[in-house]
């Protein structure tokens, strides 16, 4: 096999770093990437497992602790990134737990915004107490808030932007000001904004994490994450957890997810621009009570979108003014869009927030972060936006 230093070709623009980048080729020259789908490895002699062992060999041993495809997975990921290091899992709510588990012991504190996906929100709000890790919940969006909750204990700050499924943007680089003051880490969950349209590290963040379930497979095949950061942390504290307690990604999905990035930025940028489309129709509906979409300069926090995001969003948010049965007889007179929690698909998918993905938060909660009983969430997919459009005509007719 031959290995390609991934800094070698640091200067690529993202659309042929998702096509090239991290390939290595087998002795056969295949033009795809191979997948290794292997448990282990052999070693020619009782010498070379032992230099393998203790580092003098460099290469892999076990595929919970590393494997050829999913290293290409890996150092696809932190070229498009800009990253040091990478390790993927078996899926996001792998590589947040990852995240957070590298970076919390008993004793410690960890600030979160509110608004968060709710598996997200269960580890801080519920088990990472239970370890006697303290969490306090923020509205990401004000500054004050975060500010106030750091204390000389806190050592992870946790935020997702645009959020799920409001569509709110938290301003990174104040917030990974406030981390660092108090000698924190800033994870952010960049899945809503895409790596085309956000780097966090560049913004000042200390870690990046993937569900590559979304976008990145964006067909709806399997279920994936990734983790990107600094050498020294990955090293430190990732690689023992990874290797201890096997999270680790499937040869299998890696081979998938390396495929899906090679059309991430063609879809995205499709996927996009029909959302665009679709929120500029519905904002002129008299039906639809509110309509949030990160492009727009109607969104609350257009100035900071503007700012750190290179593009506006393949999902949208809206409300039916008329409440919960009105959303329902809109979702049922649905034909092309379909019901699903999932996104960042081919495939458009409309889900009704307050009943499905933060059904289990409460009323309180729901009201809180503003998950009304009319409010929907859609992912554009990569259909026809004029067919898009279509559908949502004869389904805003059946209300
Ligand atoms: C889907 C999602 C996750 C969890 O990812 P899985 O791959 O489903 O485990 C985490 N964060 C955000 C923002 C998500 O949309």
């Amino acid at each position: 096999m031959t290995t390609r230093d991934p800094n070698e070709t640091k200067s690529w623009r993202p659309a042929t770093t998702l096509v090239h980048g991290g390939t290595t080729r087998s002795q056969f020259g295949e033009t795809s990437e191979t997948l290794y789908l292997t448990q282990g490895f052999v070693y020619e002699d009782a010498e070379f497992a032992e230099r393998r062992f203790n580092g003098e060999a460099p290469g892999f041993v076990y595929s919970r602790y590393a494997n050829p495809t999913v290293a290409m997975f890996e150092d696809r990921m932190k070229m498009l990134e800009g990253a040091e290091a990478a390790r993927a899992t078996a899926s996001g709510m792998a590589a947040v737990n990852l995240a957070i588990m590298s970076s919390v012991k008993a004793g410690d504190h960890v600030v979160a915004a509110k608004a968060l996906f709710g598996s997200c929100r269960y580890i801080v709000e519920t088990l990472l107490p239970r370890f006697s890790v303290e969490s306090t919940l923020v509205d990401g969006t004000d500054l004050d808030q975060w500010k106030a909750a750091v204390k000389p204990n806190t050592t992870a700050l946790f935020l997702e932007s645009p959020t799920n499924p409001t569509l709110e943007i938290i301003d990174i680089a104040a917030v990974a000001e406030i981390a660092h003051s108090v000698g924190a880490r800033l994870i952010v969950d960049n899945v809503f904004a895409t790596p085309m349209f956000q780097s966090p590290l560049k913004l000042g963040a200390d870690v990046v994490v993937y569900s590559a379930t979304k976008h990145i497979d964006g067909q709806g095949r399997c279920l994936g994450g990734v983790v990107l950061s600094d050498e020294k942390w990955i090293t430190e504290e990732v690689m023992p957890f990874v290797k201890h307690t096997g999270p680790h990604m499937s040869p299998f999905s890696a081979w998938v997810l390396l495929k899906g990035l090679e059309t991430l930025p063609l879809r995205v940028a499709q996927q996009t621009s029909s959302a665009a489309k679709i929120a500029d129709h519905l904002a002129g509906q008299s039906a639809v009570s509110r309509l949030i979409y990160p492009g727009r300069d109607d969104h609350p926090q257009a100035e900071i979108a503007k700012r750190q995001m290179t593009g506006g969003s393949t999902m949208l948010a809206f409300e039916i003014a008329a409440g919960k049965e009105a959303a329902f007889r809109f979702l049922n007179a649905l034909e092309i869009i379909k019901i699903s929690n999932n996104l960042g698909d081919a495939k458009s998918l409309i889900t009704h927030p307050a009943t499905t993905t933060h059904q289990s938060i409460g009323a309180e909660a729901q009201a809180e972060l503003g998950i009304s009983g009319g409010l929907l969430r859609l992912s554009v997919g990569l259909e026809d936006a004029q067919d898009l459009i279509e559908d949502i005509e004869t389904a805003l007719k059946a209300i």
